[in-house]
Parts: structure tokens; sequence; C-alpha cells
């Protein structure tokens, strides 16, 4: 079942486009990421959802019934969705407890309060009830904002940037606390973020947009392993390229020929492929120089320059088990694996 649909979607400010023709679907239960570089639209698509902004062209529906199109726009109070900004809103006059009852209105005081009790319950934060937003860590601020939105029920919750607040320690448990929150209450929700990868962590599917407009929408496999372009590729992580010319229908790398696709005979073609996808090898055709390599969270990654190389000598990055030491100076065979490289008409 569809419960937010947003149909061909157009909007501008004053004569600037801002989104055009975007249009995404989000399931009961499901949480889709609308990620992209800033400026790209996304909150644009946010307010438009909450019914914040007017659209001017396409339409938005809600479980099915039309809540915008070009001559109808339901107010935001009539739209049942909850909103949680990057900066979390939260009342700065009003502690935990009615922060989170403040949309609660619509019950009895005994409701209310068993409803707000659950809530912070969930979170982890009864013990903190009675103390003002100001005197909340970011992590608690964000998780009292995202409870409060969750409060009434909505059938849809809006997420921009929630987790943009944070420190980088602490946003990898807080994105997965959430993921599993939003699970349990299995609340639709539509989450904006610039972040690649949050919006693979948290994402059932990716949308991914450029310039106003959608590029790719998939699951993060998808977009992760089969991009539909350069920038795609580039969004999701790091990659090496190279530059090459497509003659009998491949192109020829360092590492082997590589099928050309539908691109034309004598075009140049820009492969791409994952520092990961480079793997280091004792017998490797393809030699390299070690320039430099150190450990980061979780791998390490090695720069290197392919020897033999009549061109100016590339320098790629491969990423590898940090066990694999490598210090510079060190000649190393590279691979690259099967499927791991992406052919693209160059710019
Ligand atoms: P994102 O959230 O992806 O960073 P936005 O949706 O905020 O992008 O903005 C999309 C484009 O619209 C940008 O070029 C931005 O400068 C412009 N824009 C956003 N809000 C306004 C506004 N209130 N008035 C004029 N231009 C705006
Ligand atoms: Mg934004």
């Amino acid at each position: 079942m569809t419960v937010l649909r947003l149909e061909d979607i157009e909007h501008a400010y004053g004569t600037e486009p801002a989104v055009r023709g975007v249009t995404l679907e989000l399931g009961a239960g499901e949480i889709v990421s609308l990620v992209g570089p800033s400026g790209c639209g996304k909150t644009t698509m946010l307010r438009l959802a909450a019914g914040l902004e007017r659209l001017r062209g396409g339409a938005i529906s809600l479980s099915g019934e039309t809540v915008a199109d070009t001559r109808t726009h339901a107010p935001p109070e009539a739209r049942d969705v909850g909103l949680v900004f990057q900066d979390y809103a939260l009342f700065p006059h009003l502690d935990v407890a009615s922060n989170v009852g403040f949309g609660l209105g619509a019950l009895s005081t005994a409701e209310r309060d068993a409803r707000v009790d659950d809530m912070l319950q969930l979170v982890g934060l009864s013990h903190l009830a009675g103390r003002f937003p100001h005197a909340l860590s970011g992590g608690e601020q964000q998780r009292v904002a995202l409870v409060r939105a969750l409060a009434p029920r909505p059938k849809v919750l809006l997420l921009d940037e929630p987790f943009s607040g944070l420190d980088a320690a602490v946003r990898h448990r807080v994105r997965e606390e959430t993921r599993t929150l939003l699970r349990e209450q299995g609340t639709a929700t539509l989450l904006v973020t610039h972040d690649g990868d949050e919006a693979l962590q948290l994402g059932d599917r990716v949308a991914l947009m450029r310039d106003g407009e959608l590029v790719q929408h998939g699951s993060g496999e998808d977009l992760y392993l089969h991009p539909v372009d350069a920038f795609a590729a580039r969004f999701f992580g790091e990659v090496n390229e190279l530059d090459a010319v497509v003659k009998e229908g491949v192109v020829s790398t360092p590492f082997g020929s590589l099928p050309a696709g539908d691109l034309t005979e004598g075009s140049t073609a820009r492969v791409l492929f994952r520092p990961e996808s480079l793997q280091l090898v004792d017998d490797g055709t393809t030699v390299a120089r070690v320039e430099d390599s150190r450990i980061l969270c979780g791998h390490r990654a090695t720069v290197v320059t392919l020897e033999n190389e009549s061109t100016a000598p590339r320098r790629l990055e491969v990423r590898h088990d940090i066990d694999e030491s490598v210090s510079a100076g060190d000649r190393v065979g590279l691979r690259l694996v099967e499927g791991g490289a992406w052919v693209f008409a160059a710019p």
C-alpha cells in the first residue's frame, strides 16, 4: 500500500527551478532515503510533502487521497505527517515530557501522559522527562524530537538531516537505534540527507537527486553496485577513474579489457572502480609501486602508481585488509575484481 506519493513534482522559487519532474513513493512501514548534494532540492521535496510549500506542478497524495496539486493545497495541520528538522526545533520553554506531549491535544490527560511515558521509555529517556531542552545532549535532543514526531502516530514521518548535528562518534549508533525504532513503530519514513553513508544505512530504498532531478532510485545495493552514471558512482564512495578509447566494443585498461556497452566506437570512455574493487595480489600482471599506506576506520587505504605507464604515472587508491601491511616503495601486484568497474561515456 502506498502511504505517500509525490508525483511528477515541479517547484521553483521565483523563476529559479528547485525540483523538476520528481516522482517518489513511500510504502507502508518503508524507510526511503532522499539523498543528494546540498541545494539539489531535498528539503523542498520534504516541505512540499508537509504542506509548508505550495507546489507548482504535479500532485501529492497521502493514503490515496490527494492533498496537493495545482488546484488543491491541504494545510500542514490537515496532513497526518510528523516532522523532524535538522535543528530539532524543540520548544525551549517546555520540558521533555511537554515537548513529547505537544501534539497529543486530542487525547485525555491520562491518555496523553501514558503515551508520553511509553515514548520516552522507548528511547530510554524516562529519567529526563522533567529536563528542559537546553540541558540535553545533542543525541538526547534528537531522540526527543523523534518521539515528539512519532507520538501522534502520524501516517508518515519526514526527517530532514536529523543526524547532522551529532558527533561522528555517536552518529552511526544513533542512526541504527533510529532505524530499529522506526521498524518497531512501522512508521513510513522519508529521510532527507546529503550523506551517502547515512542514506544507505537507513533506507530500504534510496532516491538520489541532482539539480532538482531524480538521478537514480532503487535499493541501496542497486545504487552502490550499479550506479547509472559517474555522478552516482562518486556519490556513494571514493572511486578511481581513468579514461580509455572504445575499440571494437571494448576499452583497454591496465587491468584488462572491459565491455564498452553501447558507447560509440572511437569515443573516449570514463572507467570508474571503487578502491575496494582493487586487490593486492602476489602474481598480478599489473604491477604498481606503493606511494603511501595508512589505516582508516575498518580498512587500509593504500595509494599506488602503476609501473610501465607510457603516460604520466596514475595514482590509484586500493582499500584492503588492515593486516595486509605494505609500505611506501613496495612493489605490489594488482587485480580488478570481476564486475568491479563501470564504463560510462567520458564527459
Ligand atoms: P537541499 O535541501 O537539497 O540542500 P533545498 O531544497 O533547500 O536543497 O534547495 C533547493 C534550491 O532551492 C537551492 O538552489 C536553494 O538555494 C533554493 N531555495 C530553497 N529554499 C528557497 C527559498 N525559500 N527561497 C529561494 N530559494 C530557495
Ligand atoms: Mg536541505
